[in-house]
């Protein structure tokens, strides 16, 4: 969709005729006229007021021309997982699970942006990878050669313990860094997944099916 027909069709949702939706971003109707005609778009100020108006992020206003990547994780980004600042207004460099009410959400993220950026974090993934790779050496299973950051929410599965106890051992808010193995066993996934302060590996099979604990270890 092109500029003009996302700025009618919203105008349109909201109930809004061209003179209503002027006086609301302070500019003529004529102007408004003119972005639906598409002689013109708005220009940037204007489009700040409109993704505010409309809920909608700049991108879609423009009729996504760009593909948005979360910068921390690398997910691709529409406006409903899109992250936002304090005051409810998009932010379109990261993903909603990464960055939330104006802050990174990942602790160790957090830290290693205060002490030094993307290049810290990297450093972070090498270690945790080597650190999880020995562990699964020792077990005799396929390497892990990359860790994306993983909304707890979707990794979060429920161990039972040989006594018949349910456990789970992550936290649906947090976010982790983690990756299935690209090799299976024995027909089960391996996932790994990873923080600060602990290293897990697990088998399961499609979507997350009878998942069993192999390694949970404190760093
Ligand atoms: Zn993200």
């Amino acid at each position: 969709m092109e500029t003009k027909d996302v700025i009618l069709e919203l105008r349109t949702q909201k109930g809004l005729s061209q003179e209503e939706l002027a006086a609301k971003v302070f500019v003529t109707r004529q102007a408004v006229s003119r972005w639906e005609t598409g002689e013109t778009i708005p220009n940037i100020e204007t489009l700040k007021l409109l993704s505010q108006l409309f809920d909608v992020s700049i991108n879609t206003l423009l009729g996504s021309p760009s593909k948005l990547v979360c910068k921390c994780c690398g997910m691709s980004i529409e406006d409903c997982n899109m992250s936002r600042e304090i005051d409810g207004k998009f932010n379109e460099e990261y993903c909603k699970w990464c960055y939330a009410d104006g802050e990174y959400t990942l602790d160790f993220w957090k830290r290693y942006a205060e002490i030094g950026g993307t290049e810290k974090l990297e450093e972070f993934k090498k270690q945790l990878l080597f650190e999880l790779n020995t562990l699964l050496d020792i077990e005799g299973l396929p390497k892990a050669e990359n860790l994306n950051v993983l909304s707890g929410e979707f990794i979060n599965l429920e161990y039972t313990l040989p006594n018949g106890e349910k456990v789970k051992y992550l936290s649906d808010n947090q976010t982790y860094l983690g990756s299935q193995l690209e090799s299976e066993l024995g027909g089960r996934c391996i996932g790994v997944a990873a923080n600060m302060d602990f290293l897990l590996i697990c088998s399961y099979e499609e979507n997350g099916e009878n998942p069993e604990l192999l390694i949970y270890k404190k760093r």
